[in-house]
């Protein structure tokens, strides 16, 4: 059997595996193909950090560019597969036909598009990649009025970072509070708070229409993102809302693993399916498909984690609320300043998050799953 490892997607997610691979003692061929120019980079500085102008771009980068070479990952940048026949084990790039062993693939996802901006005369930008971050800061450095649609993560650390390069910033969300359908009321009102304590004209509860971006220099739209299932998709893989994998994060085809953004996995803890758009998920999934790859049967058993950077707030979070909801909120600190939070169902911590308490990670980890008297 053909022991190439082919990996498809130059973002964080596929850049671990090679890299855990190689970590695992491996040294059979690994095949990366990435359709961005880029060598692959994670993207949380790209409205963080970049964005501020506090970090450089080149901390984004997984590794140094000389690192796939040395460690003898043959990269194909620019280079999107464009076909993958899994009964064949071959794929398709515009470079020709590439045959693999095992394939991940780890493709992403891309901006939720909205046409009624696209439409609205204005100058639009999605902030996903690398480009559109350097696009983002320029303009921002020209001091636009900037109209956001959408206050989630994205909406609002480019709200953070529009304010700090002194912009004026209105948001537009159709929800009654910022982030509420993952944080709650009780939480999603800190951000509000934030927000508007920082000069953010902030409009809940509103569809935007392009009325409402006349007077915008600069329309930014972060109203989530799409799993890139086409290829998969085309492939016969089983897809619903992301690639479907097991608790392994193995496809419907034994030989194909999905991770990252575009897998929804069977996660045996939660006993649900989940699909996490989180830098960490990318990682650690990226971790296990790379032993499994090797002939481990590794599940996937960590809880999902996400952190933010807003003015100065800082946060993380762990766990996942769901579907069934929560029935309890216990807050221990200052909302206004520094405080722990725990969502319970029936007794039991499903989440937990800290604003500014450093030291909160690993208890907050601890505590899923457990009684609060157990914290
Ligand atoms: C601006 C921004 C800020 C974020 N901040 C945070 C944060 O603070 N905390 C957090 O937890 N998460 C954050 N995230 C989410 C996190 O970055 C993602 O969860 C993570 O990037 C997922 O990694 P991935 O490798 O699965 O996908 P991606 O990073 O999207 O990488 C997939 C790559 O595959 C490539 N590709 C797609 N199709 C093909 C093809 N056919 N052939 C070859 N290549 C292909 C794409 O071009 C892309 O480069 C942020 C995301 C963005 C956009």
């Amino acid at each position: 059997m053909l022991m190439t490892i082919t990996i498809v997607g130059g973002g964080l997610a596929g850049a671990t595996v090679a890299t855990e691979l190689r970590d695992s003692g491996y040294t059979e061929p690994i095949a990366l193909f990435a359709s961005e120019a880029h060598f692959p980079y994670e993207r949380p500085p790209l409205s963080k950090g970049f964005l501020l102008g506090e970090k450089p771009l080149s901390s984004a980068y997984v590794h140094e560019p000389d690192w796939y070479a040395a460690n003898n990952v043959d990269l194909h940048l620019t280079t999107p597969v464009v076909e993958i026949r899994p009964t064949d084990h071959v794929l398709e790039t515009a470079n020709g036909t590439q045959p693999f062993g095992q394939l991940v693939l780890a493709t992403g996802a891309s901006p939720r598009p909205l046409p009624m901006a696209d439409h609205s005369g204005k100058e639009v930008v999605y902030l996903r990649t690398m480009d559109d971050s350097m696009k983002l800061k320029d303009r921002l450095a020209n001091k636009p009025k900037v109209a956001i649609i959408g206050a989630g993560w994205i909406g609002l650390e480019v709200a953070a970072a529009a304010r700090a390069a002194d912009c004026e910033v209105t948001v537009f969300e159709s929800a009654a509070k910022p982030l509420i359908g993952v944080l709650g009321p009780e939480i999603a009102q800190v951000f509000e708070d934030l927000h508007r304590a920082h000069g953010v004209d902030l409009r809940l509860d509103h569809e935007t229409t392009q009325a409402d971006l006349e007077d915008a220099d600069l329309v930014v739209v972060g109203i989530g993102a799409i799993p890139a299932t086409k290829l998969a998709k085309e492939a016969g893989l089983d897809i619903d809302n992301g690639v479907l994998v097991d608790a392994q994060l193995r496809t419907s085809h034994p030989d194909i693993y999905a991770i990252g953004d575009i897998a929804n996995h069977d996660h045996p803890v939660l006993k649900r399916r989940i699909r996490v758009e989180h830098w960490d998920t990318a990682i650690e999934q990226a971790k296990v498909a790379a032993h499994n790859l090797l002939g481990k049967d590794e599940p996937y058993e960590r809880f999902p984690y996400f952190f933010t950077d807003q003015y100065d707030l800082g946060m993380e979070y762990v766990g996942s609320v769901g579907p069934e909801g929560y029935d309890d909120l216990i807050i221990e600190g200052d909302l206004a300043d520094k405080f722990r939070a725990y969502w319970l169902r029936q007794g039991k911590v499903v989440a937990a998050m800290h604003v500014n308490d450093w030291d909160a990670t690993e208890v907050l980890r601890a505590s899923i799953g457990n009684s609060p008297s157990a914290i």
